[in-house]
């Protein structure tokens, strides 16, 4: 699905050398390289405030604590996404609410939001799916009408732009109350290991959150407020700081990729391409750069997607199906108040979608198999 060893062979040198500097300054935990970097991404996304921390789902976790959210608020996220996003809703006792989403770009459904809100709601967490920025000019009209937050949860989305009606550009992440990332391997900016950050341009609450990922601590041993434990460490920071410079690169590889892949299945009525389209009709990513393809995601029409699955993996073609199971029909998220009919899209979404190999060492040949292989099945 990515490939990580042909994308460090070519800054191979630099970030070996970068690591074996951290090891000789010793300087592990907070250090210069970890402040270097958190500089970096700021002047990258255009955000006041960057937050490093130990992964995506801590940043996310942390986001939420910093807005002081209390047990029994409602906040609202999209039923078709990773796990991660509702599990610290959870956990922190705030109460998930599991919307479905749009049929076309596969993110958090406006109306649905619109359906969902209630006295107790507090917040929206919008994921930008696969590399695609959501619906943000609708989503910050609801919230400023319903006085909620948005966190966005940009962990797939890194380096995308959103075009808002006005026709400021905005990176993702850095267009809520407070936006979150992952540098998981696999990410669009990926490290070594884990590692994730908050990005806010809210003074105050980057003041806060850089306590709470710090035990709470505002002064050396005065705990104020109860904390965690998360951060970057340098080495990763390190690794971070060689790839960010090339993430545009990255992106502009990977939406390269998608375009050939979507030429080869242009002429296929069963299978739809991502085209995607952010603004509900407003905007085709094409020429607004809000799609980074984090995944590169087929819907399947009047086919065995999971013959699909068996038949790429006899040719030994690495495909994922992201994701099987709706976040409303988990164990773990299970709730009588759901009903069925609400999740009509993400119901059939798990059914028949497919996403295929995505990274930045792609090439035509690679390409031109992989879609031979898709078209052969799908017919
Ligand atoms: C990867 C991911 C996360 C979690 O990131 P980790 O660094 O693995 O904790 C959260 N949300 C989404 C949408 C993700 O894809």
């Amino acid at each position: 699905m990515v490939d990580l060893k042909g994308q460090y062979e070519q800054i191979k040198e630099q970030v070996n050398t970068s690591i074996l500097n951290v090891i000789e300054s010793t300087a592990f935990i907070n250090g210069p390289e970890v402040h270097a970097f958190q500089a970096e991404l700021e002047a990258y996304l255009a955000v006041k405030h960057v937050i490093p921390c130990a992964n995506g789902t801590d940043a996310l976790q942390i986001a939420m604590m910093g807005l002081g959210l209390k047990p029994g608020d409602e906040v609202i996220t999209a039923d078709f996404t990773f796990a991660a996003t509702v599990e610290v809703i959870a956990l922190l006792q705030l109460t998930p609410v599991l919307v479905d989403v749009d049929p076309v770009n596969f993110n958090i459904d406006i109306e649905a939001i619109k359906n969902a809100i209630t006295p107790r709601t507090k917040a929206i967490v919008p994921v930008h799916l696969f590399g695609l920025a959501a619906n943000m000019d609708a989503i910050m009209e609801l919230a400023a009408e319903h006085n909620l937050y948005v966190i966005e949860d940009n962990a797939q989305g890194i380096g995308a732009t959103y075009t808002s009606k006005n026709g400021v550009k905005t990176k993702t992440g850095a267009i809520g109350h407070v936006g979150s990332t992952s540098f998981f391997p696999s990410k669009n900016l990926g490290c070594y290991g884990d590692g994730g950050a908050i990005f806010t341009n809210d003074d105050d609450l980057a003041h806060t959150i850089r306590g709470i990922v710090n035990h709470g601590m505002y002064k050396r041993y005065h705990h104020d407020v109860v904390g965690v434990n998360s951060r970057l460490d340098s080495i990763q920071a390190t690794v971070l700081r060689a790839k960010l410079p090339h993430l545009d690169t990255y992106n502009s590889k990977r939406k390269e990729a998608a375009r050939k892949y979507s030429k080869a299945f242009s002429e296929n009525k069963n299978i739809i391409t991502p085209t995607g389209v952010c603004n509900s009709g407003n905007t085709i990513c094409d020429t607004c750069d809000c799609h980074v393809f984090h995944q590169y995601t087929l819907v399947v029409k009047n086919t065995d997607r999971d013959g699909l699955v068996q038949h790429l993996q006899a040719h030994d073609i690495p495909c994922g199906v992201y994701y099987p199971i709706p976040l409303h029909a988990q164990k773990a998220y299970k709730d009588a108040r759901y009903n069925e009919a609400d999740f009509t899209v993400t119901n059939q979404l798990v059914q028949e979608c497919i996403s295929l190999p995505m990274h930045t060492e792609l090439d035509d040949e690679q390409i031109a198999f992989i879609t031979g292989k898709v078209l052969e099945f799908v017919g």
